[in-house]
């Protein structure tokens, strides 16, 4: 249904697993689900469809839904695009691989459907349908200004000097990543007598 907002592809080769997503998905007027049954097909289609977010088994026919992510990770079609894994490996290391390995977020089989539904949603806040980034150069008076402007999810004004610490992570953020980027952009504008700052 192409006129739907979102595309999700659900990676699995389990066929009640497959019946209940397909249930939950078709209450929804925004998502559109489509599905491939191993890694390499999800590959692929991933490749072709281009879906806003992937829902993956670990446990696949073929290659494993930890090598699949790899593939997907690997090509710059498919990089953005925020892979949720959903297992029946559901130990704390288990789900601590996963979000290392680079899943978005790690659910655990039975599908619990809030919860289901609550990382979905997150994960298309986390990529708008069309996301944008715009850079812009201009001359101001003595000052070079670089502008980048995108339109993602934003950062909450009361977080916007807390996300120059070192380590520091806006709440409710799954997305991988250290929490260094922007105390080292910060720190090297200094260096060159530049700021950077959060508008
Ligand atoms: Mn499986």
């Amino acid at each position: 249904d192409g006129g739907k907002a979102h595309t999700l592809l659900y990676v699995e080769d389990n066929p009640a697993n497959l019946m209940l997503v397909e249930e939950i998905i078709a209450r929804r007027e925004d998502i559109c689900l489509i599905t491939a049954r191993d890694g390499l097909s999800g590959f692929e289609l991933a490749r072709s469809a281009l879906p806003d977010i992937i829902l993956m088994d670990i446990n696949l026919p073929g290659i494993s839904g930890f090598k699949a992510l790899k593939l997907l990770a690997d090509d710059p079609l498919t990089v953005h695009i925020p892979v949720i894994a959903l297992s029946a490996n559901a130990m704390p290391r288990d789900i601590e691989r996963g979000l290392a390995a680079g899943f978005f977020n790690y659910l655990t089989k039975p599908i619990k459907i809030n919860e289901f539904t609550d990382a979905l949603d997150n994960a298309l806040k986390y990529t708008p349908a069309r996301g944008e980034v715009t850079l812009r150069l201009r001359r101001d008076d003595q000052t070079t200004v670089i502008e980048v402007i995108d339109n993602g999810p934003g950062i909450p004004s009361a977080e916007r000097e807390r996300v120059f610490d070192s380590f520091y992570r806006v709440p409710g953020n799954t997305g991988t990543g250290s929490g260094l980027g922007l105390a080292i952009a910060r720190e090297a504008a200094s260096r060159i007598g530049g700021s950077v700052r959060l508008d």
